[in-house]
């Protein structure tokens, strides 16, 4: 998204003009004009938060209607493409209403009188025309909260903390997973599963991830000599990645970049995919998994247990490390059948070789459970939470 302030008085787009963007008011308001050169009437005026342009920018027509600011405008732009890619990844239901509604506005645009384009925020006479106003809102809260965490990334609001990853056996730490938030100059800390999925959703995605990768490598040479466990256990910094961005071309070269930029072994990096990951290409997925096991690269199969394609997958992709979901972990004090599903999970893991992290343990009474079924490594607020770097390095320590 691309922010574009405008003085009074200036033309945002003319009609007959190719649609190739979209507009949010983010700020100011402007003024809807009809009619030929020089003989245009005003038919609606918009302010701070309506939406405008979106229906030639959808079905490709030229637009109908120019528009002016009334005062200094800022507008918050969105390209056609970022909405056709929007739209093919949207539920099929929304892509159905989307396609009801464009069929409605061409045909009203030829038997009826002209139309604008515009979804205008008050009822009229398009009201018709309009999804209900909820979805609208919702649309342009998304588009916003999108417009914001894409300057957040720019301006340095996002952090990584780290979470250690600790052998069951002795409690010494075997490596760390780097997790994301978001400092938000009014919202303060935002959690990944806040924002995640509307990074996702926008494609802002790739730079949160690219961030994140280049941030945990780069803290590791810090972090490297806070791993304690022994012989037999190389240090490791565990990294997430997005389907979006597991299915981007050259992900495995900009890793290995990365890597090497910071003289980071491949060994010593872990990349975690959850289930849904799998669900987006299995030639892609596939082919990224091979790629990095190549260069030496760890992949966890991360969330093991809530989704179905896990065991499937396990067969075929070439994981190094499978990590045991917090719900299961969470249901171990509750009984017999919680224990046997997580024994199984052990048992599966062990058959195909991999090394197994239990999640989300918090407290010692699950620890000891863990350690007494066989499970090698944990992460859980019981040993660990996450932290910034500087505060697990201590300080003056950097
Ligand atoms: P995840 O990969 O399953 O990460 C583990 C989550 O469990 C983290 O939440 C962690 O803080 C939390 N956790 C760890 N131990 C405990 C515990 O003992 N009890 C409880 N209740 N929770 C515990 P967090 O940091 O909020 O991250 C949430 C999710 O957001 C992550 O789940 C991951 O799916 C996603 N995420 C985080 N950072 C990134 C990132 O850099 N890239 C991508 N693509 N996703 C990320
Ligand atoms: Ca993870
Ligand atoms: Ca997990
Ligand atoms: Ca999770």
């Amino acid at each position: 998204f691309q922010r574009e302030t405008y003085a009074a008085n200036a033309i945002v787009f003319r009609a007959g003009e190719a649609g190739e963007a979209a507009y949010v008011i983010d700020q100011g308001c402007v003024e809807i004009l009809l009619g030929p050169e020089g003989d245009q009437r005003r038919v609606d005026v918009l302010a701070t938060g309506a939406m405008f342009g979106e229906i030639a920018l959808l079905d490709g027509l030229p637009r109908s209607a120019t528009v002016r600011t009334l005062v200094p405008t800022s507008l918050i732009r969105i390209e056609r493409g970022h909405v056709e890619g929007l739209l093919r990844q949207a539920d099929p239901v929304v892509q159905y209403l989307v396609k009801l509604l464009l069929g409605r506005v061409r045909s009203a645009r030829t038997d009826g009188p002209p139309l604008l384009g515009l979804i205008p925020q008050g009822q009229d006479a398009l009201s018709e025309l309009d999804p209900s106003e909820q979805l609208h809102n919702a649309a342009v809260r998304t588009l916003s909260l999108a417009q914001s965490l894409s300057d957040g990334i720019r301006l340095g609001q996002l952090e990584v903390h780290y979470q250690a990853i600790v052998l069951l056996s002795d409690h010494a730490v075997a490596g760390f997973e780097a997790l994301v938030r978001w400092r938000h100059p009014v919202l303060g800390l935002i959690s990944p599963d806040e924002f995640i999925p509307l990074a996702e959703k926008t494609g802002l995605i790739h730079r949160v991830g690219e961030f994140v990768l280049r941030q945990a490598v780069a803290d590791w040479a810090q972090l490297r000599p806070l791993c304690q466990a022994g012989t037999g256990h190389i240090p490791f910094m565990s990294v997430n990645l997005s389907a979006p961005e597991l299915c981007a071309p050259g992900v495995v070269q900009r890793i290995q970049a990365c890597l090497e930029a910071h003289q980071m072994a491949p060994e010593e990096l872990h990349i975690e995919l959850t289930e849904t990951i799998i669900i987006s290409s299995v030639e892609v997925v596939t082919h990224v998994v091979q790629g990095l096991r190549n260069m030496g690269v760890g992949v966890a199969l991360d969330d093991f247990g809530t989704g179905y394609a896990g065991l499937d997958y396990l067969q075929t992709l070439p994981f190094s490390c499978l990590k045991i979901d917090r719900s299961f972990v969470e249901r171990l004090p509750n009984g017999e059948r919680s224990v046997q599903i997580v024994k199984s999970a052990l048992a599966l893991s062990d058959l195909l070789g991999l090394s197994t992290v239990a999640e989300g343990i918090e407290d010692a009474a699950t620890a000891d459970l863990l350690r007494s079924l066989g499970c090698t490594y944990a992460q859980g607020f019981h040993f660990a939470r996450p932290q910034l770097c500087q505060a697990l390095i201590g300080p003056g320590q950097v």
